[in-house]
């Protein structure tokens, strides 16, 4: 395959902001004090076919789900299905979130309904939808246990998580004011019980684990572990990232675990990308539903109403959370079924298994679950990604986990059929047969070429005034 990204550009070889294509001032004319307010105002003036232009050349310059396939580990890269948007942009999901909840019970019975079957799905007791993310749902869990803790008058101070966790596990953790303790992974790429024995201490408060983990890997000691955890006083935390593997299939409530946030924007085919929004939804067992968030809604009668839970860590986020995103959240749960979430999870399985027996490059460990982590060996895996853009292709996460070389972590979810796979695949092979010349200088048909990826991340510029005070 052979793919050109579109490149739009004027003189200064970018396409202009909406402001540089044409402006005009506009008198400004309010009760507000006059020093308060400014007299005029700049403001874009176009015409609609130039605006939808712009929008539509930027989405052209952009690579996204709908432009090829997406195999981004760990990330769970799904096809959005436009139903779910149709729903979530229905005139009735505008809902003032002040309203009194008479006023609003078919809302509340939605909301009620996405927990009760994200808890089925899990095997929870119970579900708060406020958290706005998965990193902000570990954050959620961590305060629950450190609140189970402190009430039950055990003051702990250690969190255990394995070194090939993702870095928000560590963050949650310290941020909550605890000392982490890195769990070094065993030959297999699994939880070395041992390591783990050793790590563990009357001082554990909580070990956070995703499973199958980052490597692809299913946890088979997870029942002891679980054990070991509990036998300690600890509670243990699923990190939900991976539950596309397991949908349908099994329950982290049934492996032992206590507290667990479900990343909606994986799992659940909600939009994902450029920092939201999503939803991280935090389910609990039965003896941690008093710690919950507050508001959180349960049945009444014959409807729903909101309360606070009794020992309630407080709020996490505003009113319910991302309500649009936990609309279209149900919307697929709901039209998937039972059936269909095994389906998924079933294909996404059989796809990642399937692409690691095609390609070329060396793929360490194994059988795997919904993803596995290739080696690019001799090439550095961030050059190998940038090379496969020039295919058509999103390139896998690279260098993570450490565990493995020159990771290309690579995750191509139930969306894709075989031939897409060999499509993708064919895109790897190509790659790994090139000279290091030739990726170090890519990629070449994309619309940016390598980008400064410290300085977009370290010190981004997300308004026009920022672009214009920098320059
Ligand atoms: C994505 C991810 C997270 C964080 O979730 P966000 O929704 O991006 O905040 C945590 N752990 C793992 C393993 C992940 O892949």
């Amino acid at each position: 395959m052979r793919y050109d990204q579109a490149r739009w550009s004027d003189e200064d070889g970018y396409e202009p902001l909406l402001s540089e294509k044409n402006s005009r001032e506009v008198d400004i004319e309010t009760p507000l004090p006059d020093d308060l307010t400014r007299d005029s105002l700049e403001l874009p003036d176009l015409s609609e076919p130039e605006l939808a232009r712009h929008y539509t050349r930027l989405s052209q310059m952009n690579y996204g789900v709908e432009s090829g396939p997406f195999p981004l580990g760990s990330c769970t890269m799904k096809y959005n299905p436009k139903f779910t948007e149709d729903l979530a942009a229905h005139p009735s999901a505008a809902v003032h979130p002040d309203r009194p909840e008479e006023t609003v019970q078919g809302t509340l019975a939605l909301l009620g309904r996405t927990a009760e079957y994200l808890a089925e799905i899990g095997g929870m007791d119970d579900v708060t939808l406020q958290p706005p993310a998965g990193a902000a749902g570990e954050y959620t869990g961590v305060l629950i246990a450190k609140a189970y803790h402190e009430h039950n008058g055990d003051d702990r101070s250690e969190i255990i998580v394995p070194d090939s966790a993702h870095g928000t596990n560590f963050a949650s953790a310290a941020l909550a004011g605890f000392d982490v303790v890195e769990l070094p992974s065993g030959e297999d790429g699994r939880v070395d019980l041992d390591a783990l024995e050793e790590a563990i201490s009357d001082e554990t408060a909580l070990l956070m684990l995703t499973n199958p983990n980052t490597l692809g890997l299913f946890e088979r000691d997870i029942e002891e572990i679980a054990e070991m955890v509990h036998d300690a006083g600890g509670l243990l935390y699923y990190d939900g990232a991976n539950l596309n593997a397991l949908l349908g299939r099994a329950r982290p409530g049934d492996m032992g675990f206590d507290i667990m946030h479900y990343n909606v924007h994986k799992t659940f085919a909600t939009p994902h990308g450029g920092g939201g929004p999503g939803a991280g939804p935090v389910g609990v067992v039965e003896e941690l539903t008093d710690f919950l968030p507050e508001p959180h809604v349960r049945k009444r009668g014959g409807g729903y109403e909101l309360f606070e839970p009794e020992r309630s860590i407080g709020k996490v986020h505003g009113f319910q959370g991302n309500w649009l995103v936990l609309i279209k959240t149900c919307a697929y749960i709901a039209r998937l079924g039972d059936e269909g979430l095994r389906d998924a999870s079933a294909k996404a399985v059989l796809n990642a298994n399937y692409l690691a027996e095609q390609i070329d490059y060396e793929v360490p460990f194994g059988p795997f679950h919904h993803e596995f982590v290739a080696s690019a060996g001799d090439q550095d895996a961030a050059d190998v990604a940038k090379r496969m853009l020039d295919y058509g292709v999103h390139p896998p996460t690279t260098k993570w986990p450490e565990i493995v070389d020159e990771a290309l972590m690579t995750e191509p979810t139930e969306i894709e059929n075989k031939r897409t796979l060999d499509q993708l695949a064919a895109a790897f092979d190509a790659v790994a047969d090139e000279d290091r010349e030739t990726i170090e200088a890519a990629p070449e048909r994309t619309s940016a070429r390598r980008i400064d990826q410290v300085s977009a991340a370290r010190s981004p510029q997300l308004s026009w005034q920022a672009l214009e005070n920098s320059e």
